[in-house]
């Protein structure tokens, strides 16, 4: 039986931090409650339908079997903002059978019709933009204008499904015999398993949903327990788009029970994981036993390289973006930055400015450009990085410690003087720290970036497009921003080599993810 052991390092302090545990008999533990505007955009959220405290399996809103629930708080005040149900095991195979039985007839539909679906529901993504960017900010923390950015890239890759859906072609291979005719058909996996991570709640759903609902499978989405609330107002949207029951299935809960039934079971023919490599190697090892398909979308470690005839503006305000975003909370956020001997002091300056001008606090209020980490035990691992690297060595240009708002936020730090022996250097910090390490030439550059079990993202500040290029080649990542530090956009394949991952996401390619290749030989043709 494959039951994973619960992850202690965050599961057990979000029980008593974030997310926690309430029984039927109401035993709970909150976070503390601090003044915020939280409580009116909730109570709005409500009344508009779109915070939601129930899962959806088949065409039922479901509690969990035992009326256990899991508390879902705002990270920037601890305020509960409403429970969801902790399913597990049983729940999930129920979600199985909603999904395996409305397979057929979602799988026959026509390419069109099922294209047709979609747009619907992009359409009301996009009319719901507003509170569902609240919501988002609510459960997650990022500032209100990066969760709206989210609800349009999320959309966004409705959006291109649909349109995808009706280009799902087939192909003809000459034959090697005069008598053969040799066909290649494209035809959905199955049933799908997908287990989401918190940092994007809705865009790491659309980004498997539509793919797979638009190839003709059907899905069971595990949505984080940090984060489920987007994902159940974006199915109650689904629904009335009027996807049919049972293609779309939400489960929230127990992490490894419904990893392992989503694992255990025949009838689910592919997973779709995007989160953490050490979880991502559990599902990969999980899904051996009955040979499923498998997408990983997992950590990285980007380096981020400035050539001294880098444009410094143009290379701060890339760093910036690619290092800060979503408070440092992305897999392509920027983990290492590289700056070369002759610029070095000048990017510096420059950059610490930069970042000390950035603006944290909670993600509704106006002009808050950094929100808080998405729990405690977040910042408690910054604070261990940024003690490393400044014991080895590092200096601190700006930030360095936790921020006077408390809680969970941390203040955007630049170190500079990184080496490669602190944590920082091979270690995803996710939280809003930039390590500035000096190096002389081109050829120390790319073996430094290279040096990491990871390749999702990687970045280059150069005005030489022959350099550029070379550099781009020669790095071994999945995705390369020259002169670019916001790289995602639902058109481009999203995805990693090494341990970040196997598979792309985004773009025609994702498509293939959810297609099975099948080869028709005709045969025994009699001579005309
Ligand atoms: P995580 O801890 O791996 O969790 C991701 C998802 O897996 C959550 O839904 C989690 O559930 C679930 N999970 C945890 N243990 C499980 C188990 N034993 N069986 C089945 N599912 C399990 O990652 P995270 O902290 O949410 O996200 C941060 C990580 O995701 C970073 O490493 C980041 O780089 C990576 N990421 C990668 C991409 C990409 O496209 N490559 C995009 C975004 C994030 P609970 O939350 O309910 O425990």
């Amino acid at each position: 039986m494959l039951v994973f052991a619960r992850r202690v390092s965050r599961g057990l302090s979000s029980i008593s931090v974030h997310s926690t545990f309430a029984s039927s008999r109401g035993r709970c533990r909150m976070g503390t409650v601090a003044h915020s505007n939280s409580h009116v955009a909730a109570k709005k959220l409500k009344d508009a339908g779109l915070l939601l405290s129930r899962a959806l399996i088949g065409d039922k809103w479901c509690d969990a079997i035992d009326g256990r629930t899991l508390n879902v708080t705002n990270p920037a005040t601890g305020e509960l903002l409403t429970s969801v149900p902790f399913m597990g095991r049983k729940e999930t195979e129920l979600a199985i059978t909603a999904a395996h039985e409305a397979f057929p007839a979602w799988s026959q539909k026509t390419n069109t019709e099922r294209s047709k679906l979609l747009r619907k529901w992009f359409d009301l993504l996009i009319q719901n933009k507003e509170e569902l960017g609240r919501l988002m900010t609510l459960e997650q923390g990022k500032p209100l204008k990066e969760a709206l950015g989210e609800i349009v890239y999320a959309a966004g890759f409705v959006e291109l499904y649909a349109e995808e859906a009706k280009r799902i072609y087939g192909d003809i291979i000459p034959a090697t015999t005069q008598d053969k005719r040799i066909f290649v058909l494209r035809q959905p996996v199955g049933v799908v398993g997908a287990i989401t991570p918190w940092n994007f709640p809705l865009a790491m759903i659309t980004r498997k949903v539509a793919p797979a609902l638009a190839a003709g499978c059907t899905i069971i989405v595990k949505p984080s327990e940090f984060t489920p609330l987007s994902a159940m107002a974006a199915a109650k949207l689904a629904v009335e788009a009027g996807i049919p029951a049972g293609v779309l299935n939400i489960v929230t809960g127990d992490a490894p029970q419904i990893g392992a039934a989503l694992l255990e079971s025949t009838r689910v023919r592919k997973i779709t994981f995007t989160g953490s490599t050490q979880i991502g190697k559990k599902l990969m090892e999980g899904s051996a036993a009955t040979v499923k398909k498998v997408s990983l979308e997992l950590g990285g470690n980007a380096p981020c390289i400035i050539f001294d005839d880098a444009n410094i503006d143009l290379a701060v305000k890339g760093a910036l973006a690619a290092k800060y975003r979503n408070s440092g909370q992305t897999c392509v956020c920027v983990n290492r930055i590289f700056v070369q001997d002759g610029i070095y002091a000048e990017f510096a300056k420059a950059f610490a400015l930069a970042v000390s001008q950035l603006q944290v606090g909670n993600g509704l209020d106006e002009g808050v450009t950094q929100g808080p980490l998405i729990n405690p035990a977040a910042v408690v691992k910054v604070e261990s990085h940024v003690e490393d690297a400044v014991a080895k060595g590092a200096k601190v240009l700006t930030g360095g410690k936790k921020h006077s708002l408390g809680r969970t936020f941390y203040e955007p730090t630049v170190l500079a003087d990184a080496t490669v022996d602190m944590r920082i250097f091979s270690e995803e910090v996710f939280g809003p720290v930039a390590p500035l390490i000096r190096f002389k030439d081109d050829k120390e550059a790319v073996a430094m970036a290279n040096d990491t079990e990871f390749g999702l993202a990687s970045y280059i500040f150069t005005e030489n497009i022959t350099r550029g290029w070379r550099i781009a080649e020669a790095l071994e990542y999945g995705m390369v921003g020259l002169n670019e530090g916001l790289i995602s956009t639902e058109v481009a394949p999203f995805g990693g080599m090494k341990q970040s991952g196997l598979g792309r996401e985004g773009s025609k390619y994702g498509l293939d993810e959810y297609l099975e290749m099948k080869y028709l030989c005709l045969g025994n043709m009699s001579p005309p």
